[in-house]
């Protein structure tokens, strides 16, 4: 398997501007060095509390964001580096879908005006040509030729998250962001979605960074996990090795959080204490060592650099050391 997306010390810093001039007075640390690698075909679950940073590195991927730093290589090609022609075809090989289908989608605009809107500004089609292409990718989401006239307001929540699904693959492209894009529905709607999203990938070959706060979620669809902690990601395995053997106490706690599948697997929930330091002024040495039970005098002087722990999963903590 080769690598569709290798992301390199990708960094986004937010100026906080204070007083009547409006100074930089510091920043907001949202990304703050950050690697990975994205194989074709595969899901990267990327998790971790709100405000950690995952949202912005999905944006900062489809250049919705512009990075501080860093460099992401798509199809071994540079990202940031790109000519507006280059990028305009990137975009059509890179699509985000968001957590909220109710305001994401225009109320003015038919079903069929969204998901063909793309295949009209990139030229792709038209007239007739352009009806059957939006009615062969809402009918792959799920959904059919006549919900074309409707408008959103008419559909479930379910059905809008297909209609922007359906948006999103309406130029065939290769790698999608999900952005908590099943956070707001209805469990049993959230696991059709999941389904969804894993028929396509199969059927279309597509790669999903897949974005959550819920690891039950994320479980399901993600070949790899990556467990995202104020800017930082403190632990990267397979899924199967890191639901198995987890190692850096915070994912320990994440894990914790999730109900027990069976009554063999005793397991105590691991309350962390204390909210979300700011990224504006992360703690010192390991960012976690404000709320982590393990901490010792080290964890607050030394920043714990990654390791790799055997079989591709690495952890930045100091007590593998
Ligand atoms: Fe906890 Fe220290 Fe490991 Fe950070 S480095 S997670 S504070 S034990
Ligand atoms: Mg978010």
């Amino acid at each position: 398997n080769s690598a569709l997306l290798k992301v390199n010390g990708l960094k986004k810093y937010f100026p906080i501007k204070s007083g009547v001039f409006q100074r930089t007075v510091g920043y907001i640390r949202a990304v703050d060095g950050v690697d990975f690698e994205i194989n074709k075909g595969e899901t990267m679950g990327l998790v971790g509390e709100s405000g950690c940073g995952k949202s912005t590195i999905g944006r900062t991927l489809l250049r919705l964001l512009k990075a501080t730093d860093g460099e992401v290589l798509f199809q071994d090609k540079s990202l940031f580096e790109l000519n507006k022609k280059d990028l305009r075809k990137m975009r059509t090989e890179m699509q985000i879908v968001f957590q909220d289908p109710y305001s994401s989608l225009n109320p003015r605009m038919t079903v069929g005006e969204i998901v063909g809107e793309a295949i009209k500004e990139h030229k792709i089609a038209n007239g007739n040509e352009l009806v059957e292409r939006v009615i062969k990718v809402l009918e792959r989401c799920g959904l059919s030729k006549y919900h074309i006239k409707r408008y959103p307001h008419e559909f479930s929540g379910g059905q809008r998250q297909r209609i922007c699904i359906a948006r999103a693959l309406a130029l065939e492209p290769e790698f999608i962001v999900a952005d908590e894009a099943v956070s707001a529905l209805d469990v049993s709607i959230q696991s059709q979605i999941i389904n969804l999203l894993m028929d396509l990938q199969e059927e279309m070959g597509l790669t999903y960074l897949f974005i959550s706060h819920d690891l039950s979620v994320v479980r399901y669809i993600s070949d790899k996990i990556a467990v995202m902690y104020l800017g930082k990601i403190v632990e990267y395995a397979d899924k199967n090795e890191l639901f198995e053997n987890p190692i850096h106490p915070y994912t320990k706690a994440l894990l914790s959080a999730i109900p027990i599948s069976h009554p063999r697997d005793k397991k105590k929930k691991i309350i962390l204490e204390g909210d979300i330091p700011s990224a504006a002024n992360p703690p010192t040495g390991c960012r976690f060592h404000t709320r982590c039970p393990y901490a010792t005098k080290i964890c607050k002087e030394n920043e714990p650099q990654y390791k790799n722990v055997g079989n591709g999963h690495y952890v930045a903590c100091h007590l593998i050391n």
